[in-house]
């Protein structure tokens, strides 16, 4: 690593003796420094974070949180960030990123699957279909891990993955092992405990009832196929912005309905727009900032509130420079109100 890359983390000496250590410690394809945020979340937006470590198993997930502890180093998890709005400054700390490595999966008996936080969600529905069990299928189109899966409550249909969670095993950011079980997690619609942020999911259990895969498999194809006809095609998106409220879901519709009604379908900031497809995705037509993503969000939020009287809360979630996590429309409502120049 060059001195100067080293150089670029935030608490200085701190930061250089952590991120060696990390290098010391972990295999070399573990630990990345100075790495585009962009390169990591869906929207393809963010500058750089000083030091992203993807753990090869769960001892080197161990051993990278009891470094970043000792050496009180800022840090973060994310998944596949498919849900996560990374800043134009980036992040100044390090990225833990749950990946494939910690993602297998085991079947139980009855109905009961243990599975690693890593694991794609779009392969871990089809191995549950495959075993005839039914209850996973709302998410088969959904591009992120298992452990963001399990954060965001996400799904599909107004179903979402918690119903089927009975315990995650998590470390927190000390190192400490948990078993939480189902009713700790605090699960509502796209929002749990772990949202908080103070836990790293590692693995879960979940159950599911028995069901019949072939016609599992038959919805699974039809959703994917709605989803193909209805989603926002090439361009760099997060899915959808705004959770959908049941009060505006009554008055007018989803959040993407209330979008178009206000008449912002198409707008552009920078390079980024509220999907002509569908109006609750904002898509990266490229060169998107994430400024410009925010300024969308909070022009859709305060039109609707305008029309509705009801606020539209995000489900993306932004990540600040100093690693505050918090969803998008509250970081949004704090823009200046300077017109936007692009720099
Ligand atoms: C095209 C598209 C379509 C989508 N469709 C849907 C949909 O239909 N339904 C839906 O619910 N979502 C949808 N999403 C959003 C997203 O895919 C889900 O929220 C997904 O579950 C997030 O997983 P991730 O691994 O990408 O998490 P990330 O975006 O990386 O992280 C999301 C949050 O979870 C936390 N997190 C991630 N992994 C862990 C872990 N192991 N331990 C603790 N915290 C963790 C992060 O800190 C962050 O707060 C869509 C996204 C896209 C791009």
């Amino acid at each position: 690593m060059a001195s100067n890359e080293i150089a670029a983390l935030a608490d200085g000496e701190a930061g250089m003796t952590v991120a060696r250590a990390l290098q010391d410690s972990l295999a070399p394809g573990e630990v990345a420094v100075d790495v585009p945020l962009a390169s990591l979340g869906r929207w393809r937006i963010g500058g750089p974070a000083d030091v992203v470590v993807t753990p090869a198993s769960a001892e080197s997930l161990a051993a990278a949180l009891a470094i970043v502890t000792r050496h009180g180093a800022r840090h973060i998890v994310i998944g596949d960030g498919s849900n996560l709005l990374f800043d134009d400054a980036g992040f100044r700390g390090v990225v833990i990123r749950i990946g494939r490595a910690l993602g297998g999966v085991t079947f139980r008996g009855d109905g009961v699957v243990d599975a690693g936080a890593g694991v794609w969600v779009p392969t871990f529905v089809r191995q549950v279909i495959d075993a005839g069990l039914s209850g996973a299928v709302h998410a088969i189109g959904i591009p992120g891990t298992l452990g963001g899966l399990i954060t965001m409550n996400g799904g599909s249909q107004r179903k979402g993955i918690g119903e089927n969670v009975v315990h995650v095993d998590a470390i927190d950011h000390q190192g400490g092992t948990h078993r939480i079980d189902h009713a700790a997690l605090d699960y509502s619609y796209r929002a749990s405990r772990l949202q908080r942020g103070d836990l790293i999911v590692v693995s879960a259990r979940l159950r599911f009832d028995a069901g019949d895969a072939g016609a599992m498999r038959r919805e699974a194809i039809s959703i994917l196929q709605s989803r193909r006809a209805k989603f926002p095609k090439v361009r760099a998106n997060c899915g959808s912005v705004f959770v959908s409220d049941p009060k505006l879901y009554s008055l007018i519709g989803p959040p993407g309905l209330a979008i178009e009604r206000a008449g912002l379908k198409g707008t552009r900031e920078g390079g980024a727009q509220i999907s002509p497809d569908h109006a609750n995705f904002i898509v990266n037509n490229g060169g998107a900032l994430a400024r410009d993503v925010l300024h969308l969000i909070r022009l859709a939020r305060r039109s609707v509130t305008a029309m509705s009287g009801i606020a539209m809360d995000a489900e993306v979630r932004h990540l600040a420079p100093d690693g505050t996590m918090r969803p998008a429309h509250e970081v949004a409502e704090q823009l200046d109100e300077r017109p936007h120049t692009g720099a």
